[in-house]
């Protein structure tokens, strides 16, 4: 067979990586240096050349996107279909195996996962039930300490108490938090990696099932694994199979999480015979913003070390902008880019990345007010608004009685008069009995334990569910989601509170219906039903979705989320002390080093033109703070960089962005409410909202197929039909 596509187009090192002889592999190298691209080579080779078919192949990747990319960059390149490989995130491979064997795991079959703030609310319920002391034990850092003691691949049982009264009172909450997850079905995510672990290490027959099935197992963003996740892969590929790690310990940025840079070095003393391969070649960017990262990260000490150079250009410097405060920095890179546009670039080409989430504020703003579109990942995903999570409560409790968590969001949303005293009256018969709070509410009106009042109003609640799951059962996933939004309750409560919000808050209940309606069982799913992989998908999905594809958009995002992403020109903003490296970090060496590593995947997102911004003032927590540049850009060398400052100082100017106003009656622009629009991509659709005025107006569209968008009115350029 003719491979030589799949090697053309490389250099020697990378070729010599894709085309190596099965074994274990470790490539090691600098952002930008085709790791991702030698990884999907690599698995098209090993379909080629060695003949494993697809179902003998597992990667792995970090985030929903890079998982949905690598999918892609394979079947572009490869003649067989793909679709049923397994190619995934960590939690979501782990999350496949549970469901495949969920007896073998000790899961109940309509088992849930759920998310860090059910969690968290697990954690709550728990301490008081035990009779703790919130203010001694906080749930957010009791909440910290079960997830690390996961990720450290330990149960309770495996934890000596110790002697302090402080650590038994945890390990008893962790204890309890453990049963009380069993009961309910319920799996968090660091549960998600341990159970999978677990899954495989105490079913022999099924270990060897998996060993023999996936002979390649490819690992991208290696750097990032914490112990457990280590431990999963190595025990999966203890058996004539082989491991390709790829990664990069200059841009591990999860050591607060757990993540584990040492896991390279592990690989290579307990991996057979493993080869590394190094890549040197820098194909991302030019010479200046190379050279730039290079010498920054120099600054790090215990690296593995490697240089990176590139054949191409230096191109422009790096402009490093001081703005006067917050507000000028927000300007100024909203005319650079502006400028970009009107030089018949893309907005699409162009990233605005930050430290933490809240920096992303008056950027939104102010793209709004201009009409820049813009897309945030990792803002707060639709799946984790309260709306949404309360409709999908309601799913869960249908497809899992004992879902405990959802059974507390919903008992009493709308309101139907189970107040608190009912609740604790719930909640510590579980306990004691060691029910769910389903078993024990049953219990509860089964032995007349209850007021009247209040055993009515449970037993409304219990026949309401029982009657949706009757109505439901024969019905499409939509048809459930819409018939449960509408019988709820959940609509005519959020009515009744009326204003913007709860408006909002009903279309994205319809939102929702229209998001199930799109839904469909991914092709390697097919076990699950639609419901259940529905579900998972929900609590999986990291937001990567939201985005309005087709719109050409700037893209706004953590430096975290910029891993393994590239755009032609990058804004790395905020870039002062106390901010990046934050003030935590300043003092402490290995936290430092790790923002350095931080400072350094965001110089390598960037193509042509980078730029880092900083401000002398800013607003934050509202007071007015003042902040030097950053250490990371004294770091940089003064050949590659040039200072950028305007010459009239801009004085603070009181916000004058404009909030968006709800408007229902407003004829904007030519447009009403509930007409027929034609847009140039998605079609027909009708207006369904209009928010904002003037130039920042912006109308919700239905489309029907693609569902609803929010669009800039000036720039969707709507046709009326
Ligand atoms: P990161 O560490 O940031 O994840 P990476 O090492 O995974 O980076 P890739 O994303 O695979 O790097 O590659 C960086 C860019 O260089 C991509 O646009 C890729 O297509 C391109 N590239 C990689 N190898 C070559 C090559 N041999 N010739 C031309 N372009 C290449
Ligand atoms: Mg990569």
């Amino acid at each position: 067979m003719d491979v030589s596509y799949l090697l053309d187009g490389l250099n020697d090192h990378q070729r010599a990586a894709v085309s190596a002889p099965e074994q274990n592999m470790l490539v090691l190298a600098g952002a930008g240096s085709g790791k991702t691209r030698v990884l999907t080579h690599r698995i098209a080779y090993l379909m080629q050349v060695q003949q494993i078919p697809t179902y003998g192949i597992l990667a792995v990747t970090f985030t929903n996107k890079a998982a949905k990319e690598m999918r892609g960059r394979i079947a572009d390149i490869c003649p067989q279909q793909i679709g049923s490989m397994w190619i995934g995130t960590f939690h979501g491979i782990a999350h496949r195996l549970l469901r495949l064997h969920h007896q073998e795991a000790k899961l109940p079959e309509q088992f849930q996962i759920i998310d860090s703030d059910d969690q968290q609310k697990m954690v709550k319920r728990i301490i008081k039930s035990l009779g703790l002391d919130e203010k001694y034990y906080p749930p957010k850092e009791l909440q910290w300490y079960i997830n690390d003691k996961k990720d450290e691949g330990l149960r309770s049982k495996h934890i000596d108490p110790g002697y302090s009264l402080q650590d038994k009172h945890r390990l008893q909450v962790y204890q309890a938090y453990e049963s009380a997850c069993q009961l309910a079905g319920l799996v968090d995510f660091a549960e998600l990696l341990l159970r999978a672990h677990e899954l495989l290490l105490e079913n022999p027959a099924l270990l060897l099932h998996y060993q023999q099935r996936f002979k390649h197992v490819l690992v991208d963003e290696f750097q990032d694994t914490n112990k457990l996740q280590y431990a999963w892969l190595t025990l999966l590929t203890d058996n004539d199979n082989y491991l390709t790690i790829v990664g990069d310990d200059d841009q591990s940025i999860y050591g607060w999480r757990g993540a584990d840079i040492e896991n390279i070095q592990r690989f290579l003393k307990e991996k057979q015979s493993p080869v590394t391969i190094r890549l040197e070649q820098n194909y991302r960017s030019t010479g200046n913003i190379l050279k730039a990262s290079n010498q920054l990260i120099q600054n790090n000490n215990d690296r593995l070390g490697k240089e990176l150079w590139t054949s191409g250009e230096d191109g422009e410097p790096i402009s490093i902008y001081s703005a006067f405060n917050d507000y000028d920095e927000v300007r100024y890179v909203t005319s650079q880019l502006q400028t970009w546009e009107r030089a018949g670039n893309k907005l699409s080409e162009c990233a605005i990345l930050y430290r933490s989430n809240a920096q992303s504020r008056l950027f939104e703003e102010q793209l709004m007010a201009q009409q820049i579109p813009y897309h945030i990942y990792g803002g707060q995903r639709f799946f984790d608004r309260l709306e949404i999570k309360d409709s999908i409560a309601y799913l869960r409790l249908m497809n899992n009685h004992q879902d405990d968590a959802a059974f507390e969001r919903i008992v009493n949303k709308p309101k139907r008069k189970i107040g608190n005293t009912s609740l604790d009256k719930i909640r510590s018969c579980a306990r004691e009995q060691g029910y769910t709070l389903w078993q024990a509410s049953q219990y509860l009106i089964e032995n007349n334990l209850l007021s009247p009042a209040a055993k009515s109003s449970l037993n409304g609640f219990i026949t309401l569910i029982n009657r949706f799951k009757e109505e439901t059962s024969e019905l499409p996933l939509f048809q459930i989601v819409d018939h449960i939004t509408q019988h709820s309750g959940l609509v005519a409560m959020f009515e009744a509170e009326k204003g913007e919000k709860s408006r909002s808050r009903i279309e994205n209940l319809q939102e929702l219906v229209s998001a199930t309606k799109a839904f469909v069982v991914p092709e390697e799913e097919q076990e699950m039903d639609e419901l259940t992989a529905f579900l998972a998908y929900a609590a999986l999905e990291s937001g990567d979705n939201q985005a309005d594809e087709f719109e050409d958009a700037v893209q706004l995002m953590t430096m975290h989320a910029a891993k393994g992403l590239e755009f032609p020109q990058v804004f790395i903003v905020g870039v002062e002390e106390g901010m990046f490296p934050g003030q935590q970090s300043a003092t402490d060496d290995t936290r430092l080093a790790e923002e350095r590593r931080l400072c350094y995947v965001g110089l390598t997102r960037a193509m042509t033109k980078l730029t880092l911004c900083h401000a002398e003032s800013r607003r934050l927590y509202g007071q007015e703070k003042f902040h030097a540049p950053s250490r990371f850009i004294s770091e940089l060398p003064e050949e590659n960089i040039e200072y950028i400052r305007l010459k009239t100082q801009v004085r603070r100017a009181q916000p004058t962005f404009e909030k968006p106003k709800l408007s229902i009656t407003q004829d904007i622009q030519g447009f009403k409410l509930g007409q027929q629009v034609r847009h140039a991509k998605f079609g027909e659709g009708t207006i369904t909202a209009q928010e904002g005025s003037g130039e920042n107006s912006r109308l919700q569209v239905h489309f029907a197929g693609v569902g609803s968008k929010w669009l800039m009115t000036t720039y969707a350029r709507l046709e009326v039909i």
